[in-house]
């Protein structure tokens, strides 16, 4: 393969990396997702220069609001970090000693959290650890496929600092109560609404529709560093942002990765999104003709369930192919290049194909890979099934 379909491939060459081809969609294990590259060019010229990190972020606040709408905003090291100083910020407000003693609780503060448990997931990790971080306690609302308004009003009491609601393709995708109707009962009673929209293209909708404060992750859709994004109201986001002189400290981000969320959420307003859109569609388009050709295999163009604009292959592998959807999974990725596909529901029979991280020429690429694996003979664990093992994470580093 061509060196110039792979940017740094010669780095993870020197480095005795795998060239992985990722259409698996924006995921952390893979490095996120294939960085703008004004924000590349933001960060190298940032590194350099000292700057007052309060007015970088003050500026990045600027951005953010013009973005999301919301009053305020700053930059963190994540998503997951932007759960643990919002929750945090609205259990200490403005109180210095507070944000000093968490994850310890002072008697004057509330700690309770709710979080509807169809929304209690992992994305890499637990959810609700991000509320516990920040000496928060966790009040799960109703059952994980059917949640009512009282479940909410119920939970709802004078120790309640906040209500966590998770936006992600991994919660329960019906019977939870709506953004809307959670905003409804949180406002009237005080307890602001925190949205976990991490991996959402939508950047004022949230707030819209009755967020106080939402969060989103910089390196998915954006194409930017890894980092989060707070943003909402402002008294929320100051509080949130005070949490850098107590928990926020173990989450800093640095001058270079604020530059380069700046810069990419500037680059996010010029973006040709129907360009990209048009090239996702082709590649789709490809997949879905060599996959319906190859026996055993059948495929369906899905839209993305919580609604970003981005479609993806479903790619449902049946026995008679010789393959589990696990299996042939395993196969893609033990080839050359190796590929990995979107297969955390493959206990279901199928996988999805992402389109949305590819550099030119990887669509061929994967279709070439589809075939070829299937016209070969069948690797000895073809018939392979999930299997939930902590093996090979127990084997790091070696
Ligand atoms: C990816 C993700 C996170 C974690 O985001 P980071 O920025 O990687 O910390 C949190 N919540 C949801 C729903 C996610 O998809």
């Amino acid at each position: 393969m061509s060196a110039s379909l792979h940017h740094n491939s010669d780095y993870r060459a020197r480095h005795g990396l795998r060239s992985v081809i990722n259409v698996s969609g924006t995921m952390t294990s893979l490095g996120a997702s294939i960085m703008h590259e004004d924000a590349i060019a933001a960060m190298a010229e940032i590194a350099p220069q000292w700057v007052e990190m309060d007015d970088l972020q003050r500026r990045a606040s600027a951005v953010i609001s013009r973005l999301t709408g919301g009053e305020a905003g700053f930059v963190t090291a994540c998503c997951a970090a932007g759960i643990s100083m919002s929750i945090a910020g609205a259990m200490t407000g403005t109180d210095f000693l507070a944000i000093e003693k968490l994850p310890d609780r002072t008697c004057s503060l509330k700690n309770e959290v709710i979080l509807q448990l169809g929304h209690a997931v992992n994305y890499g990790a637990p959810v609700d650890q991000s509320i516990r971080l920040a000496g928060g306690k966790v009040v799960l609302a109703g059952t994980a496929t059917q949640v009512m308004p009282y479940h909410i009003e119920s939970a709802i009491n004078e120790n309640t600092a906040a209500l966590l609601f998770v936006v992600s393709h991994h919660t329960v995708q019906f019977g939870q109560v709506s953004l809307e109707q959670v905003a409804e009962i949180c406002r009237p009673r005080g307890v602001p609404v925190i949205v976990d929209a991490a991996s959402e293209y939508d950047l004022r909708g949230f707030l819209d529709r009755g967020a106080d404060i939402v969060i989103y992750s910089g390196h998915k859709f954006l194409s930017g560093p890894t980092s989060g994004i707070v943003a909402g109201r402002k008294d929320l986001v100051r509080a949130a942002y005070l949490q850098n002189k107590g928990i926020g400290r173990g989450m800093k981000v640095g001058k270079e990765s604020i530059a380069g969320v700046m810069a990419a959420l500037e680059a996010w307003e010029k973006r040709d999104h129907d360009g990209i859109r048009a090239r996702e569609t082709a590649a789709l388009d490809l997949w879905q003709k060599t996959v319906n050709a190859l026996p055993g295999l059948h495929a369906t163009i899905l839209p993305d369930p919580t609604h970003n604009p981005l479609d993806r292959l479903e790619v449902v592998v049946s026995p008679d192919s010789g393959f589990t959807a696990t299996g042939l999974a395993k196969a893609l990725a033990a080839g050359e290049p190796p590929i990995v596909v979107r297969d955390h529901e493959a206990e279901l029979g199928f996988f999805f194909l992402d389109p949305c991280n590819l550099h030119p020429g990887e669509a061929e690429v994967v279709a070439d890979a589809l075939t070829r694996v299937m016209n070969a003979p069948r690797p000895d664990d073809a018939m392979a099934l999930p299997r939930h093992t902590t093996a090979k994470a127990l084997r790091w580093p070696d």
